[in-house]
């Protein structure tokens, strides 16, 4: 993927009303702290375009990023964040279920999860709740510098366990350090989803 050009086109709070978009749209999904922001920036091969927040859950917008006027890329807000209430989180699941549904354009959801740990309870629940609106989600193993090489194989197949996948379920180990997996993703998401 060459990007030409990338811009924060909209930003939808809790009330507003989602944008009619006429382009492709491919939406990312996380805990907060995952690396979600950092992995729209190495997509979009920015430094720090997408906010990377000191303090995880705070922003809680849908965000949409035109890439090359070709297409969208959707960073859904951060998840699981305790300090929140319980009244702010049925609000931003009943936006982001208002953006699942709602969205024509939606080809895609890539659901972030932390290769080092099993995928908690949340996770489980957004991955079922993708599924359940009619999306095979794409499943990035995020931090992967983070752990041994050795690692990696029993640390996938502690997400793919954790979550229950299908063999045919994609799972893409990747790091905004290194850029592994960036290429494997954007390849994935042009064959796919964006053709
Ligand atoms: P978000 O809340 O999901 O948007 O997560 P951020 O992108 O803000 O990242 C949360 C923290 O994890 C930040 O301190 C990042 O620098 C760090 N981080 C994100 N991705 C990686 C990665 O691939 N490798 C490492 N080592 N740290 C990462």
């Amino acid at each position: 993927m060459i990007i030409k050009n990338v811009d924060l086109e909209t930003v939808c709070g809790i009330t507003s009303k989602l944008p009619d978009n006429t382009l492709p749209e491919i939406a990312f999904a996380g805990k907060s702290n995952v690396g979600k922001s950092s992995l729209i920036n190495t997509l979009m091969n920015r430094k720090s375009y997408a906010r990377i927040s000191a303090t995880p859950g705070k922003t809680q917008t849908i965000n949409f990023y035109n890439i090359n006027q070709e297409f969208y890329l959707v960073d859904l807000p951060g998840y699981g964040y305790a300090k929140v209430s319980e009244q702010e989180k049925q609000k931003w699941g009943r936006m982001i279920e208002r953006y699942l549904h709602g969205s024509k354009q939606l080809r895609a959801v890539f659901l972030l999860i932390d290769i080092r740990h099993d995928p908690s309870a949340n996770d489980k629940m957004m991955y079922d709740w993708i599924v359940s609106q009619g999306y095979q989600p794409i499943i990035i193993a995020t931090k992967l510098d983070k752990i041994k090489r050795s690692q990696k194989d029993k640390q996938v197949k502690a997400v793919r366990q954790g979550l229950g996948l299908s063999q045919g379920t994609t799972v893409i180990p990747f790091s905004s350090v290194t850029k592994q997996g960036r290429d494997e993703l954007w390849e994935l998401a042009e064959k796919e989803y964006l053709n």
